[in-house]
């Protein structure tokens, strides 16, 4: 477990080792507000260690999206005290449908969640739902500010803004390549722009894994996104039997890429 890196006043970042996931935290006056949980109670146990180091003021949590890793740690938070879970609608939704499905992916690193025995392994659901519309978290003195710009890396990506931060969850990936598996890639590409366009509002953007990350990088990102978007449209259309055979121009790893050309072909775009 690394330390806490400072990202603005009362806001910082913990890195863990492994997956490197993000886990970001913002101090108010009342109430402090955690920003992924990890990804079951061995991790959490260890982000709620370090937490406790910063403060002891009552926690509120968000998920920024219903992948195990940022939300499998949420029962031992709720054993601590939090008792508001936030995320965005389909984020709550899937964690609900999908949770108890994901418990496979932690067998190495969280034999307790991946069984489903011992403690704090059941899976919470988010209670605190944001749709469209922004949602303003009062935690005294302090606001963070809960938002969606539609579908990206899921169909549920929260961001969560504060006066200095912008934590970007998985719609921004630094260190790896991005992960498709339940992406919407041509929208992915807009909310990335978009997040670009914030540029001036925020000193600085976490991403949901890596390191913190420039403006610059979101924008290389998007472009990147798009230009791979139309190299895999032609593909499809040109060899719709087996447009696999983009996979080595495509800017991404072979496994990315596979999953990259089976989503765009599966989704549709919905803001175009
Ligand atoms: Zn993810």
């Amino acid at each position: 477990m690394s330390d806490w890196l400072e990202v603005g006043t009362d806001t910082y970042v913990l890195q863990t080792a492994g997956e490197r996931l993000n886990t970001g935290l913002v101090v108010g006056s009342q109430r402090a507000l955690v920003i992924d949980t990890g990804c079951g109670p061995r991790q959490g146990k260890e982000i709620l260690a370090a937490v406790r180091q910063k403060t002891q003021l009552p926690l509120v949590v968000v998920n920024t999206h219903a992948h195990y890793d940022h939300y499998f740690g949420n029962a031992v938070f709720a054993d601590d005290g939090a008792t508001e879970f936030w995320a965005h609608q389909n984020c709550a939704s899937a964690i609900d449908n999908d949770g108890d499905a994901q418990r496979r992916f932690v067998s190495g690193a969280e034999p307790e969640m991946a069984t489903g025995v011992g403690d704090a392994v059941e899976i919470v659901v988010p209670n605190a739902i944001v749709k469209d519309q922004p949602v303003l978290v009062d935690l005294g003195g302090l606001t963070a500010t809960l938002f969606y710009l539609g579908r990206g890396h899921t169909d549920g990506d929260l961001l969560v803004g504060t006066p200095s931060t912008l934590f970007a969850g998985d719609l921004v990936e630094q260190g790896a390549h991005p992960s498709f598996e339940d992406s919407y890639p041509e929208d992915w590409a807009d909310a990335l722009r978009h997040i670009s366009a914030l540029r001036h509002r925020y000193q600085f953007l976490i991403p949901g894994h890596g390191q913190p990350c420039s403006d610059q990088f979101v924008k290389t990102m998007a472009d990147t996104m798009s230009t791979a978007v139309r190299q895999a449209r032609q593909s499809i259309r040109d060899m719709p039997s087996d447009a696999t055979k983009a996979i080595p121009v495509l800017p991404y790893g072979p496994e990315q890429s596979r999953w990259f050309i089976k989503r765009l072909k599966e989704t549709q775009p919905q803001h175009h």
